[in-house]
């Protein structure tokens, strides 16, 4: 059992398992509290700022990013001060004066009362830097491919040098994890593309299902899957069989399985 942490949250008495995030406290109490960059399956990185909250209690007063500071004993918590609120929304005007047609922006600003901003650069860009592409290829993939460029304003997701990736596989994480379609994979006959912002950032031959005949996956990426998912498990894969195809059959046994057993559904 883990050890229980008390604290108080806009008022209310929660008990969080140690270990948790403030922001999870929150959401697990229903108290909502906005962000862009934060996703279930990745470490937290505080990258968008947004989930800022006031802290007192058991420690000095401050404005923390709730995503990445955890619960303590007699933490404190407010979520929607004067001083959060104001942040919180110049925060949003300044990423909406570069993005201002981004549907998820638009929607998480009109929730915190934010319709337009004074900062408006007459950019009309998707990507919100939220870095999930970034750690879902290092973290998860562990491929480097995509990385951050530059400093301040001029920051943005790119590959080495700006070409075409060497690191890439290819296996489309990146495009799901994006919340704007910034990033985005598409796959027309035996080729794959993965673009950011439009341009091209790595380019892939397709392997055919040898079922149904199907283009479904980059070498790279069956290489990746052979290595890192399979290969520690004890399974071996041992032809190209794509997930619709597999579903239809029997599930084999294990020990020896056709490539693609369902456990990873993005190709
Ligand atoms: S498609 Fe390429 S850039 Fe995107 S997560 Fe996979 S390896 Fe990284």
């Amino acid at each position: 059992m883990p050890t229980m942490i008390n604290l108080t949250i806009n008022g209310e008495k929660i008990a969080a398992p140690e270990g948790t995030s403030v922001l999870q406290a929150a959401r697990q109490a229903g108290i909502f509290i906005p962000t862009l960059c934060d996703y279930e399956a990745l470490e937290p990185e505080g990258t968008c700022r947004l989930c800022i909250v006031e802290l007192s209690g058991s420690i000095r007063p401050c404005i923390r990013v709730s995503c990445i500071q955890e619960v303590k004993e007699g933490l404190v918590v407010e979520t929607e001060t004067e001083r959060i609120i104001k942040n919180r929304r110049l925060i949003l005007e300044l990423l909406l004066g570069r993005s201002p047609y981004c549907r998820e922006l638009l929607d998480l600003a009109g929730k915190c009362g934010v319709m337009t901003s004074r900062f408006l650069t007459g950019e009309d860009d998707d990507c919100i830097r939220c870095g999930r592409c970034v750690r879902v290829c290092r973290d998860k993939i562990g491929a480097y491919a995509l990385c951050w460029v530059n400093r301040g304003y001029n920051r943005k997701v790119a590959t080495d040098f700006e070409r075409l990736s060497e690191y890439c596989i290819g296996c489309g994480s990146c495009a799901q994890v994006c919340p704007t379609g910034a990033i985005k994979m598409e796959d027309r006959g035996n080729q794959r593309r993965i673009y950011t912002w439009g341009q091209v950032v790595a380019r892939f031959e397709l392997e055919k299902c040898e079922k149904c005949g199907r283009y479904f996956a980059p070498r790279k990426y069956i290489d990746w899957m052979r290595r890192k998912a399979f290969k520690p498990k004890g399974i071996e894969l041992i032809d190209l069989i794509c997930p619709e195809c597999l579903r239809k059959t029997e599930r084999p046994a294990p020990a020896k399985v056709p490539f693609g057993n369902g456990a990873f559904p993005a190709w």
